[in-house]
């Protein structure tokens, strides 16, 4: 397994902390998702368990031939969001266990469960206290770690305080703000940051995108290369350009906000709300770096300098928080209606400015 090149510095001291046998037996990964966060930990576990480790786990030993074993459960696990909850699946090495979304198999019909359950960390610290069959190490990853609930997070702290030596856990976030204090002041913090455009540019031409495209997604995703790789593939692109078609025509009153909000509300509506929201953010920012005696910055929303910058930061935080709104038991539609129709007045500037 190769990891992205901005998460090799972070590899790097790990590794020095390998070789002085310092390794804190709890790593806590954070930061947004698309770093890579996932790929690092499962570097760590082969590595750990690897019968003849250099930098990276050998890929070749016996240890390592059964890590990357993988098979998905039946049905798959899943994320709340449809991804898989173990991209690459269980691994077949009898000394790892991933735990993340499972499926409950009490609930009828058998459903996944919404959290990271107390069961689960039960059975992850029975499965600690037992010795290693490969003799190396046990290694676990919990991801995503930010949804355990209040019972699994008390009893994994019980096994955070005496992992035993050669156990490692392995916490994945992309919310760290969400575990409790005690949990994180346990784990050595390792932070996943947004790289540098030209690492994030290079890693993208690696995945076969050309330039152009990967610029104009990675500033859609606020330099997220992970975040842009999966929307270029997953049509996510598409998406926003018709994010910001809608947003320019229902200011212009070219299309009707309760046709846009039917639709929005239909297909994908939270995603649309994370595009609308980005779109107006970083229009906001063109704007303001703009100054006085640049010509307007147009963007993808079509804005100009004369819409009142205040106003569109309020219509940011409506839009996030319409998007909160939708995890709860309310229609979509209508939701989306009231934030359009609000859009339709915090652009209005636009409409007499516009053209001056
Ligand atoms: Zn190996």
């Amino acid at each position: 397994m190769t990891l992205a090149a901005w998460n090799m510095p972070a590899w790097a001291q790990l590794g020095e902390r390998r070789k002085r046998n310092a390794l804190p037996h709890a790593l806590l990964l954070a930061g947004p998702s698309g770093l890579g966060k996932r790929e690092f930990a499962e570097a760590f576990a082969a590595l750990q368990l690897c019968e003849r480790p250099g930098d990276f786990a050998c890929g070749a030993c016996r240890s390592c031939r059964l890590y990357a074993v993988r098979t998905q459960r039946e049905p798959a696990e899943t994320r709340p969001d449809g991804s898989l909850a173990h991209p690459w699946g269980h691994s077949n090495h009898p000394d790892t266990r991933f735990v993340g979304f499972a499926l409950n198999e009490q609930a009828s019909p058998k459903k996944m469960f919404g959290d990271i359950v107390v069961d689960q960390i039960r059975e992850l610290s029975a499965w600690l206290v037992l010795a290693p069959q490969y003799e190396k190490a046990q290694v676990a990853i919990i991801d995503p770690a930010d949804k355990l609930n209040v019972a699994a997070a008390n009893a994994l702290l019980k096994t955070l305080e005496e992992p035993g030596p050669g156990r490692y856990l392995v916490l994945v976030t992309s919310e760290p703000a969400r575990l409790s204090a005690t949990i994180r002041s346990r784990c050595q913090r390792i932070e996943f940051r947004v790289p540098k455009i030209e690492l994030a540019m290079d890693w993208l031409a690696a995945q076969g995108v050309d330039a152009r495209a990967a610029a104009d997604a990675l500033d859609a995703s606020d330099g997220n290369p992970g975040l842009a790789l999966e929307w270029l593939r997953g049509g996510g692109m598409t998406l926003r350009a018709e994010v910001a078609k809608d947003l320019r025509e229902v200011n212009a009153g070219i299309a009707n906000a309760f046709d846009v909000a039917q639709r929005w509300g239909r297909e994908q509506p939270g995603l649309r709300l994370s595009f609308a929201a980005a779109l107006v953010r970083q229009q906001s920012r063109a704007l303001m770096r703009g100054g006085r005696d640049v010509s307007p910055a147009a963007g993808p929303l079509a804005l100009t300098r004369a819409v009142e910058l205040s106003k569109l930061a309020t219509w940011f935080d409506f839009a996030n928080r319409t998007r909160d709104l939708l995890r709860g038991p309310i229609r979509p539609e209508l939701a989306m209606l009231d934030l359009l129709r609000d859009w339709a007045g915090a652009a209005s500037r636009n409409v007499q400015g516009g053209h001056g």
